[in-house]
């Protein structure tokens, strides 16, 4: 049997904290799984230094250089989680014929990476990691991520419930995700589009090893409103509908002021300024909203900026010598 290729990408902002646990881990790993002949021994865990401003880098690197499982990429600039995984995984893919996503902070569970591995020797495309319990993480964010999950099936976008960006992706599957371009990425939505035969493996969400948590509230949020305005324009939908119906109160209390007028007493003027502000307003706040229906799948459209620049990719350099070797 041909030995399957896996890449493990990791995601690192300013993670020299949990950098030196994290290789050590991911290497025992790696190593179990070559071992027991599931994965080629020149697979790799490929980190991607997402701009970090500490010596996450410099970790990286250094670790290359001795420990055979270990490269990297670097990015020039702080690009965000979703660009840093995408980066990763564009990376991997020419040479991968899986690739496993994980944070850098463990926080998922490491050993169920096996069974995505037999998942996909089982000719699974997709293994979504789903958390079964979160109680390591706060009321507050089990509360939120709870009422995220709710707003987004709401507005009918598929997302698998508690599955953040712990996945195994085949490389088909990865050349398929390529071809989505969109600006605003928001993988946990897009990834359930692109079809193929997928599974879930349960497992339990861990503390961070070390270090803080790189999503503070407010990026949580920006996060949330990024997952709802780039799948659906529903929020848009609610302005017109508003509109709409601010159009249908200005005509009930037009016809009452038209009635006060001709069979009550009102002041001169009073019935007119009433009727205009009501109705200018209601077909003001309609016409935003249709045009703010068409500006947003423009919006979806236009936006082709690069999602993030490498740097330095000590990954594909050393991919390439190998088959000019071979
Ligand atoms: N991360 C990144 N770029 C950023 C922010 C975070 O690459 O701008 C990485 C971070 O190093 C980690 C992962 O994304 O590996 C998830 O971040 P974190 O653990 O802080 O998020 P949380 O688990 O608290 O949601
Ligand atoms: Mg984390």
């Amino acid at each position: 049997m041909k030995l399957s290729y896996l890449t493990i990408v990791v995601p690192c902002y300013n993670e020299e904290d949990v950098f030196p646990d994290t290789v050590q881990k991911l290497s025992t790993i790696m190593n179990n799984l070559v071992l027991e002949n599931l994965i080629h021994p020149q697979s790799k865990i490929l980190f991607v230094d997402d701009g970090s401003s500490d010596s996450t880098w410099h970790l990286i690197e250094t670790e290359s250089k001795t420990n055979n499982y270990v490269t990297g990429v670097k990015l020039s600039h702080n690009s965000g989680h979703q660009n840093a995984l995408i980066a990763g995984l564009e990376t991997a893919k020419e040479y991968s014929d899986c690739v496993i996503s994980i944070d850098a902070d463990l926080q998922d569970d490491i050993h169920v990476i096996k069974q995505f591995v037999e998942k996909f020797h089982d000719g699974y495309d997709i293994v979504y990691g789903v958390r079964q319990k979160r109680d390591t993480d706060t009321f507050f964010k089990r509360t939120t991520a709870h009422m995220f999950y709710q707003i987004m099936r709401k507005m009918g976008i598929d997302l698998i419930p508690d599955h953040a960006d712990f996945r195994l992706m085949s490389q088909r599957a990865l050349y398929a995700l390529s071809r989505y371009k969109e600006d605003n990425l928001f993988l946990r939505g897009i990834v359930p589009m692109i079809g193929f035969k997928s599974t879930c493996v349960l497992y339990d969400r861990k503390e961070r090893l070390a270090g803080k948590s790189k999503y503070p509230l407010k990026k949580m949020l920006s996060f949330a409103f990024d997952g709802i305005t780039s799948f659906s324009i529903t929020p848009i939908r609610l302005v017109t509908f508003i509109g709409f119906l601010s159009v249908l109160i200005s005509i009930a209390a037009g016809s009452y002021a038209l009635y006060q007028e001709l069979f009550g007493h009102t002041e001169s003027g009073w019935t007119s300024l009433m009727i205009s502000i009501w109705f200018i307003g209601g077909v003001q706040l309609m016409s935003i909203g249709l045009i703010g229906e068409y500006i947003g799948k423009i919006f979806k459209e236009v936006k082709r900026r690069p999602r993030y620049t490498i740097e330095s990719d000590l990954f594909s350099t050393e991919k390439a010598k190998q088959i000019f070797i071979d």
